[in-house]
Order: C-alpha cells, then sequence, then structure tokens
C-alpha cells in the first residue's frame, strides 16, 4: 500500500506574493504540491531567500520530499521601467530604443541592447503576451519605427517577443550568472532556463553551474520555435523539458501548442526525459473558486499523455485561491489517474539510442527489471540512486507498479519529487550492499508499503557511482533484510 494523497503526476506550484507564507506552503505541500517554483524574472532576492528557508522549513515538517526549482529569465526581452502607462494606438507611429529608461525624444526603452540589430524591416514585435502588435517600419540612429498593428496600454517591464527575428543574445545573462550563484548557494534543485534556442544554451548552462562545483539538474523550457525545432537536441542533453505554453503561443500562434505539446511529451518519454506542462492550466482560478470545464479537461489530457508534472504559475504567485487551486489539481489527477492503467497503457518497449548517451548498460537493465516486475507480478520496483537517474529512467516506463526510489543523497532525495510516479526515501549512507538493503527494509516495513513475502525488483549499481545501474535482483520483502 502506497502513501494516500500522493499523485503520481507531480504539481509544482509557482511562488508568490498570494503564497509566499510557511503556513500556506506548508497546506500547499499538504495537499499534493510537490515542488515550488521560484521565478527570477520577478521579486527581489531577500523575498527569495525567506521563501527557501521557509520551503526548507515546511519540507522537514512534513516529512515529504519537495523540489525547489530556480527559473531562469535567460534571453527574455522587457521592455524598460518608467511612470505612466502608454496608450498606444491603432495605426500610429512608435519608436524603440535599446536601454533600461525612456529617451528624451519619448523612444520606448527596451532592455536588450541588440534590439536594433536583430530586428528587421517587416518583423513583428509582439507585447504583453502577444497582445499587441508592431511591425517595423525603418531603422535609423539607434532607433526602431514601428507602426501599431493592435493596439494596447502599455506598461514598463513588460515581456517582447520577437517572433521573426533571430534573437543574437546570450543563453546567459549576468543577472542569469548571478541568480545561478544565488540557486547553488540556496542548495536549489533544479534550474530552468527560459527561451533555450539550442543543445549548445544547456551545454554553457550546465558548464557554467558545474564551475559553480554544483551538478544541479536543468529544466529546457520549450517556448521558441527555435527550440521546437532542435528539441531531439535538447532532449539529449537536458535533464528534464517544460512545454512552456504561454510564450509558445505567443511566439508560434496559440493553434500550433496542442500538438507541439503532445509531440514534445512523447518524445521526452521516449528518450527518458522528465517533461512538465505549464500555464494557464486552472487560468479561471486565479479569481474563480472553481475552474473551467475546459482546464480541468486540459489538466487531465495532460496526465493522460503522461506528463512527469504540471505546473501553476499565475494561479498559486498572484492568485486569489492559491490553495484551493492546489487542490483541484489534485483531485483532477487523483481520478483521471484512476483510470490509467488499462493495458500496460505506456509501458514502453526498448531503448531509443538517440536519446540514451552513457546510459544503455542502465537503461538495458531497467528495461529488464520493468518487464520481469510485471510477468512476475512483483508489487514494486525498488532503485537505488546516486543522482536520480535511474529513478528517471524507471519512471519514464510510466509502469502501474508502484516505484520507490532511496538514496543517501538528500539532493537527489528532493529532486526525485518531479519524477512521475517515483516515491523517494533517503536512507543513511550504506557501508555494504547489507547495510541498504537492510536500511531499505526498515524504511519499506515503517511506512508498510510491503508485507514480508511481497515480491520486488530491485535495482542497484555500484555504491556512489551514478549511471552504474547493472544489477536487478527479484527477492521478496523478507529477504532484503
Ligand atoms: C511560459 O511562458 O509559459 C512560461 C512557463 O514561462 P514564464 O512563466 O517564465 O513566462
Amino acid at each position: 500500500m502506497l502513501e494516500k494523497n500522493l499523485a503520481r503526476t507531480k504539481i509544482i506550484a509557482t511562488l508568490g506574493p498570494s503564497c509566499g507564507r510557511e503556513t500556506r506552503m506548508k497546506e500547499m505541500v499538504r495537499a499534493g504540491v510537490d515542488a515550488f517554483r521560484f521565478n527570477m524574472s520577478h521579486g527581489d532576492e531577500e523575498t527569495r531567500r525567506s521563501w527557501v528557508a521557509m520551503a526548507k522549513k515546511v519540507r522537514n515538517s512534513v516529512k515529504r520530499p519537495v523540489s525547489m526549482i530556480c527559473d531562469l529569465r535567460g534571453p527574455r526581452i522587457r521592455l524598460g521601467i518608467w511612470d505612466n502607462e502608454l496608450v498606444l494606438q491603432k495605426g500610429e507611429e512608435v519608436v524603440l530604443k535599446s536601454g533600461k529608461t525612456m529617451g528624451r525624444d519619448g523612444a520606448i526603452p527596451v532592455d536588450y541592447s541588440a534590439i536594433v540589430k536583430d530586428l528587421r524591416v517587416g518583423h513583428r514585435i509582439l507585447l504583453r503576451d502577444g497582445r499587441a502588435e508592431l511591425k517595423v517600419l525603418r531603422k535609423a540612429k539607434g532607433r526602431v519605427h514601428c507602426s501599431v498593428v493592435r493596439p494596447t496600454i502599455l506598461c514598463s517591464n513588460q515581456g517582447v517577443n520577437l517572433p521573426d527575428s533571430k534573437v543574437s543574445a546570450p543563453a546567459l545573462s549576468a543577472k542569469d550568472r548571478k541568480d545561478l550563484r544565488f540557486a547553488v548557494e540556496m542548495g536549489m534543485d533544479w534550474i530552468a532556463l527560459s527561451f533555450v534556442r539550442s543543445a549548445a544554451d544547456i551545454k554553457t548552462l550546465r558548464k557554467v553551474i558545474n564551475k559553480l562545483g554544483s551538478k544541479i539538474p536543468i529544466i529546457a523550457k520549450i517556448e521558441h520555435p527555435e527550440a521546437v525545432r532542435n528539441l531531439k537536441e535538447i532532449l539529449q542533453v537536458s535533464d528534464a523539458v517544460m512545454v512552456a505554453r504561454g510564450d509558445l503561443a505567443v511566439e508560434m500562434g496559440h493553434e500550433v501548442v496542442p500538438t507541439i505539446q503532445k509531440n514534445i511529451v512523447r518524445k521526452a518519454i521516449e528518450s527518458s526525459t522528465s517533461v512538465i506542462v505549464a500555464t494557464q492550466m486552472l487560468e479561471s482560478m486565479m479569481d474563480s473558486p472553481q475552474p473551467t470545464r475546459a482546464e480541468v479537461s486540459d489538466v487531465a489530457n495532460a496526465v493522460v499523455d503522461g506528463v512527469d508534472a504540471v505546473m501553476l504559475s499565475g494561479e498559486t504567485a498572484v492568485g486569489n485561491h492559491s490553495l484551493e487551486a492546489c487542490r483541484v489539481m489534485h483531485r483532477i489527477m487523483d481520478r483521471t489517474e484512476s483510470e490509467l492503467f488499462i493495458d500496460s497503457w505506456r509501458l514502453r518497449p526498448g531503448v531509443n539510442p538517440d536519446c540514451l548517451s552513457g546510459n544503455t548498460i542502465a537503461m538495458a537493465t531497467v528495461n529488464a527489471a520493468v518487464y520481469a516486475a510485471h510477468q512476475a507480478g512483483a508489487k514494486m520496483i525498488l532503485a537505488y540512486t546516486e543522482s536520480g537517474r535511474t529513478a528517471a529512467l524507471v519512471a519514464s516506463f510510466r509502469t502501474r507498479i508502484p516505484v520507490v526510489s532511496l538514496t543517501s543523497r538528500e539532493k537527489t532525495y528532493h529532486r526525485m519529487a518531479l519524477l512521475w510516479g517515483v516515491r523517494p526515501g533517503l536512507i543513511p549512507t550504506p557501508r555494504s550492499t547489507r547495510g541498504r538493503n537492510r536500511a531499505a527494509a526498515k524504511m519499506l516495513a515503517k511506512r508498510s508499503y510491503l508485507k514480508s513475502k511481497d515480491l520486488l525488483v530491485a535495482l542497484t549499481g555500484s555504491f556512489q557511482v551514478s549511471g552504474s545501474t547493472r544489477t536487478m535482483q527479484l527477492m521478496r520483502l523478507e529477504d532484503l533484510g
């Protein structure tokens, strides 16, 4: 028997003023939240520090793994800062410039140094999540002259999308590098990067993380047309991907998002890369205590497609019903998952060699373990893991058999909270195989997961060596301890 109130699909909640207090965060975790997202595009460091302290306190007191995700702004472009709202009329000519503050000539500042260089005549500039559109008329003397195609009221710091331009900004800005130092110092469990365009962006990020002496896994946010084109290569080098539907819809059009989402989810699962679906999942709950039918269907569809996690953004960060949104999300997942496991729903055939750089032996072992567990009627797959990678490989089979993944690394324990169906457990650092098995038996018995005669399949590798899984063993719980 596994714990009640835990779904296989995981929930990420974005922190913000509506929920950034300890009591609320604790309630959210109790309601089923598995990870908190720190959105580095908003807020200040002092507040974030206090939220990290609260998240750590909450996960200790609730005794559940909870991931902390640091979401870097990346090459996201924003408007500069000014005081009053700007009303843009249809057909009006407006002028843009690079910079943080309004020009003396009234040019609207865009906080991106290559804005003039990257734009060409005829290119579109989308503002306010695509609600407003400008078209470039001409460029002159460090200014871009545009006509207003779709009017709006503009406020400072709003997002800017350039769907027709090849944005030349580097993957990581000076702010991202500073935020990364913060993330490492705070012990964040995952780093998400916005506006990834290619595998090279992820490699750059990984180098910087490693230079800081860390191995935090990376989530590539897929929200730019170039990332959609380069998906295969991005999957090969990322630990997870996020279908960031907000900017994806702005960049590529609303109507293409559902099929792109399904494609990304399928390819990610095939390549054993974790996958998250994000944005506007329960958007109406920002104001209303109940979701719309369409939102419920959207969440349920993501669950049926087998995503590792679904994400709440504004709903928890600034919405009026932050806790209820988590509860509703959990209820939808619970109900949908109860119908999933028909005909070995998603048990995968074998190995996709394209996507398994360096993991072929581990994957072959996991493949055999999952099939053996099904054939022998095992009650559980038990994976020992150092980095969490073995747990992610098992999770990618989306098997109906419960998966418990044990580690003696606290970081790995919290990271695994994001993986589909994985119940992480923390055991003391073992000195021998026997010691490790005893610790596992103790934990399984304590949590009443299994009875002593129950069969399980255990996956093991070498001690302290990540990626070394090469042994699977069928045994009864009583043989473990
Ligand atoms: C998105 O654009 O959908 C997204 C998740 O990114 P952000 O919340 O950073 O805008």
